[in-house]
């Protein structure tokens, strides 16, 4: 509407005249939608006035991020011209008509108009946006997750890392979690049948599943205890301080591992197949090898497994 002229966004201006406008009964969804959104990242969009700009004198807070009406003080919105500041200007210059109100005029006279016909609604002063910039305010109010690194490394394997992810997050539904949500189901790991099934269990207290994750990194056999996926992922960070390609390496190791036991304990549970660990061992490592092959460096890393 603003930065694009196309019969779309001229019929738009006519027929609802800006998005900080309060919408009518008979505006279609999309265009609630449309006035709900600008009203929510009003704060983000400045204005930037220009000769051709179809910016609302009435509904736009383009008076340093006030709307008029804001500046009067009076929520008196008839009493300002319902115009656009196109048909206020010319050649960089204010133009208004007899009869205009002297106090929107005064207004109006504190703001220079831009010689150029560039664009004229901008996202915290910038003209040139990316879609990067929108996704960055929408979770603006969110945490900062400090993990996240560790958990998506540089050439990762999306079908295994979401594994990855999906375990830090609680969001493998392990038996302990569907009981939470009152799903009854056998209770016993089905890796090992000798304890309860967690996620902490899983990874890797499990004597199955260490079996597989010990051989893929040996240097976890130092551990007085079984480590879990959070601590070998900031042991791998220490150990592998300077070394970004062995870390990358290993986090992608990890999270092929964690893929295939899962597939493998889905297997026996719903399948009513299993295979030993050096068999599930044997296939992880054809995965990491048919993966890595083509990186640079690969006979350094592969010569780990
Ligand atoms: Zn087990």
């Amino acid at each position: 509407m603003y930065n694009t002229a196309s019969p779309l966004s001229k019929w738009l201006v006519h027929r609802y005249r800006s998005p900080w406008k309060p919408p009518n009964a008979l505006a279609s969804k999309l265009w609630q939608s449309v006035c709900k959104t600008a009203s929510a990242i009003k704060s983000c969009c400045n204005f930037k006035i220009t000769q051709s700009a179809p910016i609302s004198l009435r509904w736009d807070h383009w008076c340093n991020s006030l709307s008029v009406s804001e500046i009067l003080g009076n929520n008196c919105y008839d009493a300002i011209p319902d115009l656009l500041l196109n048909e206020l200007t010319s050649t960089s210059s204010w133009v208004f008509p007899v009869n205009f109100p002297s106090n929107v005029r005064d207004i109006c006279e504190k703001f220079s108009v831009a010689a150029d016909q560039g664009q004229c609604l901008l996202w915290k002063q910038s003209a040139n946006v990316k879609f990067n910039n929108f996704i960055d305010e929408f979770y603006s109010n969110s945490p900062n997750c400090t993990w996240y690194k560790l958990i998506w490394p540089k050439k990762y394997i999306i079908k295994h890392a979401v594994f990855m992810w999906l375990t830090v997050n609680g969001g493998l539904k392990t038996a302990d979690a569907l009981k939470i949500r009152n799903i009854v189901v056998p209770d016993l790991c089905s890796l090992c049948l000798l304890h309860n099934e967690t996620v902490k269990h899983l990874f890797f207290e499990c004597h199955y599943t260490f079996a597989i994750i010990s051989k893929l990194i040996p240097g976890l056999n130092s551990f007085l205890l079984r480590p879990n996926l959070m601590q070998i992922l900031d042991w791998m960070h220490l150990e592998f301080k300077g070394k970004a390609d062995f870390k990358n390496f290993y986090k992608v190791v990890i999270s092929c591992a964690l893929y295939h036991i899962w597939k493998e304990r889905n297997s026996r549970r719903f399948g009513n197949s299993a295979i030993c660990h050096t068999t599930l061992l044997l296939s992880i490592k054809r995965n990491i090898f048919d993966k890595v092959m083509s990186w640079k460096n690969s006979w350094l890393l592969l010569e780990n497994l």
